[in-house]
C-alpha cells in the first residue's frame, strides 16, 4: 500500500459498543447475572422463553443507562419503549431479544478524545438498552455445540457513535474514553478480553474532499482495543486497494482473524438480517421523570476530565501526571488516599507514578489487584518523610512489602534500614572521615565543594547505608566551613 493512495483517501468510521452492566440480576428477570458460574445455573423460565412468563424491568438497568447518557452529554428521552428484535439462533430460546429501536432512551451525545496532541469531539447517535443472548460453546465437545444460557437476559447498553472517527488511532482513543467513563460510573467493568465490552466497527473510505460516504463494511470479532485498531487499519487498506484496482466495496460483515491479522467475509448484505422489530407488548414504556433525572445527576461521581483539572489546580501537578493518575477512578482514589494519609500530595504522586505504576505494568494488573493498600504505602512514605529511612531503603522496603503483609516499619527494622540520626554516633563518624581524608579536606577548603558527595558517600559506606545523609551534610559543612 503506497502512502500516496492513503493521502488521496480518507476513512470514515463509526463504532457500536456493547457494555455489559454490573447489575446484580438480569435485565428482566429476578435471577443473578454473575460471570463465570457453572453453565445453566442462572436461568429462570423467563430466560428460557417459557409461555406465560412476563418480563419486569430491572430498575438499575434504567438508572445505569441514564448515568451513562448524562456522562456523555446525551439528551434523555422522557418516554421510550422496548422493542423485540426477532431472529432464530440456538442460544436465543425466546426467538427475540428485548431491545430498543426507534426510541432509544439516550440520544445526541458526545465525548471528547485526544489523539497525538489534537482534541476531537465524537458524536454519539444513541445509547439504548438491550438484553444479551446466551452463549454457544463450540470447543468443548468435538461433535456438538453446547449452549449456556447464564448470559441470556443479562443487561447491556449499546453505544452507537456518529461516523465521526477518521483513523484507527481515533477509534482506539474513543474506546479508551468509553471504557474510562463506564468504569468511573461503576456500571460496567470495561473488560474487553472477558467480553464485558464488545465493539463492532463500521468502516468505509472516500476520496478526500468528497462529501458522500463510501459503502461500509462492519467488522466483528475483535477482542481487544489493539485488535480493533488493527482490524480497522487492515480494512482501510483493503478498501483503498480494492478501489484503486477498479473494484467496488461490497456492504458486508467481516470477521477479524487475529492469527492471520486480516478480516474475512462473514455475511454479505443479501443475507443480512431483517429483525422485524416491533414494540414489546409485555413491558410498559420507560418514563423518566424530572425527579428521577435530578436524583441520578446527584449520584454522578466526579468524572475523569474534571478530576484531572482539579488535580492540577489543587495539587499543583503537571497535566501529564494528572492524566495518568486519573486514567482509572481507582488509581485516582488510591493516590488521593495516600495523599491524605501522608499529608503530602507531592510524595504520594511521586511514589504512585513511579513505583506503583511500575509494578502494575510489570504484573499487567489494575490498582484493584495491587497488593499494597493505600494505608500501608502511606506508612512507608511517612518513614521517608520523617527521615527514618533514606531513598534506597524506601525502594528496598517497597519491594519487600510486595511479597508480604508486614508494615513498612516492621520491615525497616527487620532489614536493619532504620536511618541513624543519633548525633553522637554521626559526629564520631564524621570526625573519622575528616581525619582519614586530609587531602580531600584540604581541597574542599580550597573551594572544591563537589567533594561533599565524596564525604557523604564515605559516611554511608561506613554506616552500611544507615547514616542520615542530611545530618551528615550539615555536620561536615559546619566542621569544615564554620
Ligand atoms: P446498522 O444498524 O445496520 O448497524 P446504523 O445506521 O445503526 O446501521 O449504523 C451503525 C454504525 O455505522 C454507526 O456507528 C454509524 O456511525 C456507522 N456508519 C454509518 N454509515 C457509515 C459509513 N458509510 N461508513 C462508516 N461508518 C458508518
Ligand atoms: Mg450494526
Amino acid at each position: 500500500m503506497s502512502t500516496i493512495a492513503h493521502e488521496r483517501f480518507e476513512a470514515v468510521i463509526g463504532l457500536e459498543v456493547h457494555a455489559q452492566l454490573l447489575t446484580k440480576s438480569k435485565a428482566f428477570a429476578p435471577v443473578a447475572a454473575q460471570y463465570g458460574e457453572a453453565p445453566n445455573t442462572q436461568v429462570t423460565p423467563l430466560c428460557l422463553g417459557h409461555p406465560g412468563t412476563l418480563p419486569v424491568v430491572n430498575e438499575n438497568l434504567v438508572r445505569y443507562i441514564i448515568k451513562m447518557g448524562l456522562a456523555t452529554n446525551c439528551g434523555i428521552a422522557p418516554k421510550s419503549i422496548f422493542a423485540r428484535k426477532n431472529y432464530f439462533y440456538p442460544d436465543l430460546p425466546k426467538g427475540y431479544q428485548i431491545s430498543q429501536f426507534d426510541t432509544p432512551i439516550c440520544h445526541h451525545g458526545y465525548v471528547d478524545i485526544e489523539v497525538d496532541g489534537y482534541e476531537k469531539r465524537i458524536g454519539l447517535t444513541r445509547i439504548h438498552m438491550e438484553e444479551d443472548a446466551g452463549k454457544s460453546i463450540h470447543d468443548q465437545d468435538p461433535y456438538n455445540t453446547l449452549v449456556d444460557l447464564n448470559r441470556a437476559g443479562t443487561p447491556l447498553i449499546e453505544i452507537v457513535s456518529e461516523p465521526d472517527i477518521r483513523t484507527p488511532q481515533e477509534a482506539y482513543a474513543y474506546l479508551t474514553k468509553i471504557k474510562q467513563i463506564v468504569q468511573y460510573l461503576e456500571i460496567c467493568d470495561g473488560n474487553m478480553e472477558e467480553g464485558s465490552l464488545r465493539c463492532d466497527a463500521n468502516v468505509s473510505v472516500r476520496p478526500r474532499g468528497q462529501k458522500e460516504f463510501g459503502t461500509r463494511t462492519e467488522l466483528k470479532n475483535m477482542n481487544s482495543f489493539r485488535n480493533v485498531e488493527r482490524a480497522i487499519e487492515f480494512e482501510i487498506y483493503r478498501q483503498i486497494e480494492l478501489i484503486e484496482e477498479g473494484g467496488t466495496v461490497v456492504q458486508q460483515t467481516r470477521l477479524w482473524d487475529t492469527n492471520k491479522m486480516q478480516t474475512r467475509v462473514m455475511r454479505s448484505k443479501e443475507e443480512a438480517h431483517d429483525y422485524r422489530y416491533f414494540p414489546e407488548p409485555d413491558l410498559p414504556p420507560i418514563i423518566v421523570s424530572n425527579e428521577l433525572l435530578a436524583e441520578i445527576k446527584e449520584e454522578l461521581p466526579e468524572l475523569a476530565d474534571i478530576r484531572q483539572k482539579r488535580f492540577v489546580a489543587d495539587y499543583g501537578m503537571s497535566e501529564v501526571d494528572a492524566i495518568t493518575l486519573t486514567e482509572s477512578r481507582y488509581l485516582a482514589d488510591y493516590f488521593e488516599q495516600v495523599a491524605e494519609f501522608t499529608g503530602s500530595a507531592k510524595f504520594a504522586a511521586n511514589i504512585v507514578l513511579s513505583e506503583v505504576l511500575r509494578v502494575l505494568n510489570e504484573q499487567s494488573i489494575g490498582i484493584d489487584k495491587f497488593s499494597i493498600s493505600a494505608k500501608r504505602l502511606s506508612e512507608l512514605v511517612k518513614l521517608k518523610n520523617d527521615d527514618k529511612i533514606n531513598s534506597s531503603a524506601m525502594q528496598d522496603i517497597f519491594n519487600a512489602m510486595l511479597e508480604n503483609s508486614k508494615t513498612a516499619e516492621e520491615l525497616a527494622k527487620e532489614m536493619n534500614l532504620i536511618q541513624v540520626s543519633d548525633s553522637g554516633f554521626l559526629e564520631t563518624l564524621v570526625d573519622t572521615i575528616i581525619e582519614e581524608n586530609p587531602d580531600e579536606v584540604a581541597r574542599f577548603k580550597e573551594g572544591k565543594k563537589q567533594l561533599m558527595g565524596f564525604f557523604v558517600g564515605q559516611a554511608m559506606k561506613a554506616s552500611q547505608g544507615k547514616a542520615n545523609p542530611k545530618m551528615i551534610t550539615q555536620m561536615i559543612t559546619k566542621k569544615l566551613e564554620g
